[in-house]
């Protein structure tokens, strides 16, 4: 018999629905398309339809002890209700818990995605068995997440964990919360591609000209594969992107005091590109980490395929990875790459159920 949850990833494009067991096995994972066009109420029903048809069928192995749903935007906690989200249009105002409890008769837990996704790295991804961490998701903007003593840090209504917003650059860029130079202006996809932008139009990166008129899909990718063959203007937008990414996780490192920083989303993993720059900042930055910085930072230079094979054996052969200690036993903070990509949503959404908060 193993009790199970289930986890739900409401995205503005993917709809996913896992069910996971209360040891953090996956039991099973569906994934539609969200049809947002349709309405909240098709998509609430195309929802709560595919829960029925996991937790009825899971039900003979084990108790049904509720799900937590993910979605991108900001929540009021109180109200199970979605105030303000980009990607799902027409979901304001929409008594979205209240539907789904009222349809499931079960325990519903409405949370933002990015809280999901650290509650998950912490449960089973790069955080596994360290109770406090901060994740820091590197996507279109920043999104994040913090984790105390097991729990998501909600703040008073939910609101917190705004990484991307924090400012770096006082006369930055402006940005779409009102405020210029957050974070997310110099550290996410969204990032490079303008900071790319800017090196096309002043003339200083005609390779960069040159790669978008064959590329279709120039991007951030794109910067990334110029900056690792050596292209030095791709190369200094990952500069910039470290530098910028470093002064955040100082002040987070500063404020906070946690055990580890997980970096996760897609352009986390141009980690050998950013990460000199970023562990310069910290050094220089913060005095906490310079007091807690482990003898060896993870190196650069290695792809991050061999960053995460490290931490998956470290997790694998402990609940706490070694690298947290150093042979005196005094704790260090660690700055990581995610192990669980998309799916870090998932299962801390099926965690966040069982939570009692
Ligand atoms: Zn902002």
């Amino acid at each position: 018999m193993s009790d199970f949850s289930i986890g739900v990833d409401l995205g503005g494009t993917n709809l996913r629905i896992a069910a996971v067991s209360s040891d953090g096995q996956l039991l099973e994972k569906i994934t539609l398309s969200t049809k947002v066009a349709l309405g909240p109420n098709h998509v609430i029903t195309e929802m709560c339809d595919a829960i029925q048809r996991l937790s009825g069928k899971y039900e003979e192995t084990g108790k049904f002890l509720g799900a937590g749903i993910g979605v991108p935007g900001i929540i009021d906690m109180q109200t199970g209700m979605l105030r303000k989200s980009a990607n799902l249009p027409g979901f304001e105002d929409y008594p979205v818990r209240a539907e789904i409890e009222r349809r499931l008769r079960a325990r519903v837990v409405l949370e933002n995605d990015a809280n999901v996704a650290a509650l998950g790295e912490q449960w089973l991804g790069a955080a596994r068995g360290i109770a406090n961490v901060a994740v820091v998701t590197l996507g279109t903007g920043i999104g994040g997440g913090i984790v105390i003593g097991g729990k998501i840090w909600h703040g008073m209504n939910g609101m917190a964990g705004e990484f991307g917003h924090v400012t770096v650059e006082p006369e930055g860029p402006p940005c779409g919360c009102g405020n210029r130079g957050c974070a997310e202006r110099y550290a996410s996809a969204s990032a490079i591609v303008r900071m790319a932008q800017e090196a096309i139009a002043s003339g200083e990166a005609p390779s960069f000209a040159q790669a978008a008129s064959s590329d279709a899909e120039f991007g951030a990718k794109s910067i990334y594969n110029l900056a690792i063959q050596g292209d030095e203007p791709a190369r200094r937008i990952f500069r910039t992107f470290g530098r910028y990414l470093g002064i955040l996780l100082a002040d987070l490192i500063n404020v906070l005091n946690l055990d580890m920083y997980v970096l996760g989303g897609g352009v986390a993993n141009a980690w050998d590109a950013y990460a000199p720059n970023m562990f310069e900042e910290l050094r220089a930055r913060s005095l906490v980490y310079a007091a807690t910085a482990p003898p060896q930072e993870p190196v650069w230079g290695q792809p991050p395929s061999a960053v995460r094979a490290e931490r998956s054996s470290a997790a694998a052969g402990s609940s706490t990875s070694p690298s947290l200690r150093t042979q005196t036993g005094a704790r260090k903070t660690v700055i990581t790459l995610a192990l669980l990509g998309s799916d870090a949503g998932l299962y801390g959404a099926a965690r966040a159920a069982v939570m009692v908060s």
